[in-house]
């Protein structure tokens, strides 16, 4: 628990990135499909097509604290699936995708991270949003006709993480509660909808078990 709370903290230190440790990071969502992504101007929206990203690539014990997060997040679920975190800046967003030759990444902008936690009043909220773009890394992208459902699913990862790493219910809802829509979009289910799989996964995480058909890779991990 103790390292959690070092993690989070350390996402309201001041991030500077250094102008040679930037890289741009093109990213083309596979097979024309969409990948998830969170703002504070979109709340969850999905991207489609290509797109281009100013970053550099966290590495462990990075000042951002986000691969730490990470990290422990994979620690936590024994999930060994390789992740690389690129820290974008001023994009305001945070998404999960999988990029060239497979890559497996998350994408995240730490000040925009700090925002989220500041207007929910929680930190959890940040980490809320990273344990959900980790949980499309576990339930798989586009395994459904719905992406609805795959946004289920990755909020059900969230609720499941987030009582892993020791927030209570209500810090694991916050953040989708506040920045969730009342109605169903084309890429994101409503925040009661999304609010109850949340619940269900920090439930599941209590009993000690989890719901093997929200994961598409479990029995490999
Ligand atoms: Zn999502």
């Amino acid at each position: 628990m103790n390292r959690i709370i070092a993690c989070t903290l350390s996402l309201v230190t001041f991030f500077c990135m250094p102008a040679s440790a930037q890289k741009t990071v093109k990213i083309t969502a596979l097979g024309g499909k969409s990948f998830c992504g969170f703002s504070l101007k979109s709340g969850f929206y999905n991207i489609g097509g290509t797109r281009e990203y100013i970053t550099r690539e966290a590495v462990k014990g990075d000042n951002s604290g986000i691969p730490d997060v990470i990290q422990e997040i994979k620690n936590t679920l024994n999930f060994s699936v390789p992740i690389k975190v690129f820290i974008a800046a001023e994009e305001d967003n945070c998404f999960a995708s999988i990029g060239e030759n497979g890559v497996r990444m998350i994408i995240a902008d730490q000040l925009f991270l700090n925002k989220v936690n500041k207007s929910t009043g929680t930190q959890w909220a940040a980490i809320s949003i990273i344990a959900h773009e980790v949980g499309h890394h576990i339930a798989g992208f586009n395994r459904y006709t719905s992406q609805l459902k795959s946004e289920l699913d990755a909020d059900y990862w969230s609720g499941y993480i987030l009582k892993k790493l020791g927030a209570n219910q209500e810090a694991a809802v916050k953040c989708i509660l506040y920045y969730g829509t009342d109605y169903d979009t084309s890429s994101h289910p409503n925040k009661r909808a999304r609010a109850a799989t949340i619940r269900q996964g920090w439930n599941d995480a209590v009993k000690g078990s989890y719901d093997p058909s929200r994961c598409e890779s479990c029995s490999d991990n």
